[in-house]
C-alpha cells in the first residue's frame, strides 16, 4: 500500500518506547562511565564496533520488530525508533550492524525465501551479521537503472556476477552485499530500462570479490569500490522475483530514507553545543540552539509520522523524501550554525570535545545530501507526488 499524504495518521501513545528508552539511557550510561566507547558524530555510518553491535543483540534491540520466529523481537516500529534515537543521540558505534538491522533484514523478511530469512535474520538480530548496499556503480548513481553489473545463469543454474559496485559502505567489514544486477535487457519505453534487474544476496567472502578502500576526508575508511569478476552465486540466493529488482529497491529505499539518522547524524555536535551555550550563557549562543532545536522538534514529529505509516505497513516513500532532503540540509546547518557563533578551532586532535566534534561534522558534511539519493533526486520524487512533474 502507499501512502504519501502529508497528513499522515498521528503517531500512537509511546509508553512502551519511552520504556524502552529509559532502558536504552541507562545502559549507553553504564557503557560510557565503563569508556566502552567514544561518540562521534556520524557514526552510524562510521562507527564499527562488533562487540558494541553484539551487546545491543543480547539485549533484544537488534531485528526489534521482526517475528521471534526468525530471532526477532516482535515489537512496535515506535519502540524501535526509541533505540535508534537514543543510540544516534550518543553517537554510539552502531556501523557494523546499521544497514542489516534497517534496511537488509526488512527487505529478507518481504521478499526472501524462507531459508534465506532462517539462515540469516537471526544472526543479524545477534548483531553478528552484517549488510552493504550494493546498489551505486562508478557510472551510475542518481540513474541508477543505468547500472551494468550483470548476472547470468551458468549451466547449473548459478549467476555468474561481473561489474562492480562504488561507494559501498563497510564491505570490507560486512557479510553480505544485497546487490542489484541486471539480468535480462532492459525493455522498451521510457520506463523499459526499469525491467531486468535483480537483487541477488551476495556473500563477499566469494571468490572473484575484490574490496578496494576509498578514504574520506577524515582518512578513515568507510567506503569501497567492490569489484565483481566471474563470482558464481548459487542460484538461490536470488532475493525475491527474478526481473523484480527495481520494484523491491524502491521498497528498500523507503527503509533508507525514513529513519532519525537522516537529521540526527550531527546531533552529538549539537549536544556538546548545547551543553555549552547552557553554561555560558551568551546570547547569541543561546539563539541558534533555540533555532535550531525548533527546527529539530519539528523534523522530528515528521518523522515519527512515517514510522508510524511504517509500522503499519504503508510505503510512505514520497514523505520520506521530503523529510530526508529537509533533514539533510538541517544537519549541514547544525554546523554552519555553530561555527558562527563559537570560537573554537575545529581539529579532530582537539583535547575540546567541541573543536572535535565540529572537525569531525565538517569533514563528513558533503556526504549528508548524497548518500541514499541526493537532495536534487529526493525533490524530483517530491515534485512527481505532488504532481508537478
Ligand atoms: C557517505 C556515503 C555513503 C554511501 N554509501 C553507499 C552504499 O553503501 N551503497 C551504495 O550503493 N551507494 C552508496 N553511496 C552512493 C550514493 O547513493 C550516491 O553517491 C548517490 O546516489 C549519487 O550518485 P553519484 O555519486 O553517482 O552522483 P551523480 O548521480 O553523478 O550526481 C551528481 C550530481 O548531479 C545531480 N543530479 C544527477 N541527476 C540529476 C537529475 N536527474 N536531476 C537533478 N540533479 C541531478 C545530483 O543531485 C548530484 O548533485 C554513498 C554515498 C555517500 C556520500
Amino acid at each position: 500500500m502507499s501512502s504519501n499524504s502529508l497528513t499522515l495518521a498521528p503517531a500512537p501513545r509511546l509508553e512502551a518506547a519511552e520504556r524502552v528508552r529509559a532502558e536504552v539511557r541507562e545502559f549507553l550510561a553504564v557503557e560510557l562511565a565503563a569508556g566502552a566507547f567514544t561518540p562521534h558524530v556520524d557514526a552510524w555510518l562510521s562507527g564499527v564496533d562488533p562487540g558494541f553491535s553484539r551487546r545491543l543483540g543480547e539485549r533484544g534491540w537488534l531485528g526489534m520488530t521482526w517475528p521471534k520466529e526468525y530471532g526477532g523481537h516482535e515489537r512496535s516500529a515506535m519502540e524501535r525508533y526509541a533505540v535508534t534515537e537514543e543510540l544516534l543521540a550518543v553517537g554510539a558505534p552502531v556501523a557494523a550492524h546499521w544497514i542489516a538491522d534497517r534496511q537488509s533484514g526488512p527487505n529478507l523478511l518481504r521478499y526472501g525465501t524462507e531459508r534465506q530469512r532462517r539462515e540469516i535474520l537471526p544472526r543479524i538480530a545477534a548483531g553478528e551479521c552484517y549488510f552493504v548496499i550494493g546498489m551505486s556503480e562508478p557510472d551510475s548513481g542518481s540513474d541508477l537503472a543505468s547500472i551494468r553489473t550483470r548476472a547470468a545463469r551458468n549451466g547449473d543454474g548459478d549467476w555468474v556476477v561481473n561489474g562492480a559496485k562504488i561507494w559501498t559502505s563497510n564491505a570490507h567489514l560486512s557479510h553480505y552485499a544485497i546487490t542489484l544486477v541486471r539480468t535480462s535487457p532492459p525493455g522498451e519505453g521510457p520506463r523499459g530500462r526499469h525491467r531486468g534487474l535483480s537483487q541477488l544476496l551476495v556473500d563477499l567472502s566469494l571468490p572473484g570479490i575484490t574490496v578496494n578502500p576509498i578514504r574520506i576526508l577524515d582518512g578513515g575508511h568507510h567506503f569501497n569500490e567492490v569489484v565483481f569478476t566471474d563470482v558464481v552465486v548459487p542460484g538461490d540466493m536470488l532475493l525475491g522475483e527474478e526481473g523484480n529488482g527495481w520494484h523491491q529497491v524502491t521498497a528498500e529505499l523507503a527503509f533508507e530514507r525514513s529513519g532519525p539518522e537522516r537529521f540526527l547524524s550531527t546531533y552529538p555536535l549539537l549536544a556538546e553545543f548545547g551543553r555549552r551555550a547552557a553554561a555560558i550563557g551568551d546570547p547569541a549562543q543561546l539563539a541558534t540552539l533555540g533555532r535550531l532545536s525548533a527546527r529539530l522538534l519539528a523534523l522530528r514529529q515528521l518523522s515519527l509520522r512515517i514510522a508510524a505509516a511504517l509500522d503499519r505497513g504503508e510505503l510512505p516513500d514520497i514523505a520520506a523524501a521530503l523529510v530526508k532532503d529537509v533533514g539533510t540540509t538541517f544537519e549541514g546547518d547544525v554546523i554552519e550554525e555553530i561555527r558562527r557563533v563559537v570560537e573554537v578551532v575545529p581539529s579532530l586532535d582537539s583535547p575540546d570535545p567541541l573543536g572535535r566534534a565540529l572537525a569531525e561534522a565538517q569533514l563528513h558534511q558533503p556526504g549528508f545530501t548524497l548518500r541514499g539519493g541526493t537532495n536534487e533526486i529526493l525533490k524530483g520524487i517530491v515534485a512527481r507526488g505532488l504532481g508537478l512533474r
